[in-house]
């Protein structure tokens, strides 16, 4: 499958890797929007959070979880940000569900 995530958690594609279990890969975003800008992306390849069912419960909850636990490892204490863009309109550009966590800096609400 031509998927850009497949290929880096099979390591086709080198990345800074933070994290990895038998679940989820989370990387550093190559074009980091803050200071801390870590994707956290599942190994099964899902199309986008569109995609989800009820078999996915655990995943879901598991991503939610390490988020918090690599928030706290890279020293966001006052806060952070955990994104999902979904599909055209919400801006996603890699057709792998991710979710962006952003933190070591103020956030803007809206987001534009
Ligand atoms: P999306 O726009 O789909 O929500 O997020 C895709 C993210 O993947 C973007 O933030 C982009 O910078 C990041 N990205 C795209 N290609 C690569 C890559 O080859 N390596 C890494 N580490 N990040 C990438
Ligand atoms: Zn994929």
């Amino acid at each position: 499958m031509d998927c850009l995530f497949c290929k880096i958690i099979a390591g086709e594609i080198p990345s800074d890797k933070v994290y990895e279990d038998d679940l989820i890969y989370a990387f550093k975003d190559i074009d980091p929007q803050a200071p801390v800008h870590i994707l956290i992306v599942p190994k099964e390849h899902i199309e986008s959070l569109d995609d989800i069912n009820e078999s996915h419960k655990d995943l879901i909850f598991h991503i939610s979880l390490k988020a918090k636990e690599l928030a706290a490892k890279f020293g966001l204490t006052k806060g952070y940000r955990l994104v999902n863009n979904c599909k055209e309109d919400g801006g996603q550009s890699v057709n792998h569900l991710h979710y962006h966590l952003l933190g070591g800096r103020s956030m803007a609400w809206p987001p534009g």
